[in-house]
C-alpha cells in the first residue's frame, strides 16, 4: 500500500486547520538579526518614535523573513517583529501554524517540481492523486514563497 508523504498530510491538516506550514531551518541564521546587542526595549516600547526606530532597524535585517514566520506563529507575541507590530500581524493570514523539518520540505519542492506522471509513477498512485498533492502543497505559505506565489 503506498503511504502518502509526510508533508501532504501536514499540508491537508494545515488548511482544514487554516493555519500553515513554516519551515524553519531552511531560513538565515537568527544570529543575524539586526536586533542583537541592542536594547530589546525598543522593540517593545509603547513610544510611537521608538516604534519607527525599531522598524527601520527591522526593514534593513536580513532574518526578517524567519523573524515574521516565528511571530506568526504564536499570536500571543507582543512588540515588534520584522517590521510588523502584534495587531497587524494578528490581520494577517493564519492564527496557528507548525514546522516541517529538512526532509518534509525537501520533498514538497521534489512533489512541487515533478512531472505528475513521472510523480505518480514515483509513488505509485494516479496522476489525479498527485494533482491533489501539488495543490494541497500549494496553498501552504512556505511552498507558494519558495514558488514565487502569493500564499
Ligand atoms: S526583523 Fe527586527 S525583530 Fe526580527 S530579528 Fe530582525 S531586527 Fe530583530
Amino acid at each position: 500500500m503506498t503511504k502518502r508523504p509526510d508533508v501532504v498530510d501536514m499540508a491537508i491538516a494545515a488548511a482544514k486547520a487554516g493555519s500553515y506550514l513554516i519551515y524553519l531551518s531552511a531560513m538565515p541564521d537568527w544570529s543575524k538579526g539586526l536586533c542583537l546587542g541592542q536594547d530589546p526595549d525598543i522593540w517593545f516600547s509603547e513610544e510611537v518614535g521608538v516604534q519607527v526606530f525599531a522598524r527601520e532597524i527591522c526593514s534593513m535585517c536580513p532574518v526578517a523573513e524567519l523573524c515574521l514566520q516565528v511571530a506568526l506563529a504564536d499570536p500571543s507575541i507582543e512588540g515588534i517583529w520584522a517590521n510588523t507590530d502584534q495587531e497587524e500581524r494578528k490581520a494577517m493570514a493564519g492564527n496557528a501554524s507548525f514546522a516541517i523539518d529538512a526532509d518534509c520540505f525537501e520533498e514538497g519542492i521534489h512533489i512541487l517540481s515533478g512531472t505528475a506522471s513521472t510523480l505518480a509513477a514515483f509513488y505509485g498512485v494516479t496522476v489525479r492523486t498527485v494533482v491533489r498533492w501539488k495543490e494541497a502543497l500549494r496553498s501552504q505559505a512556505i511552498f507558494a514563497s519558495y514558488l514565487g506565489l502569493a500564499a
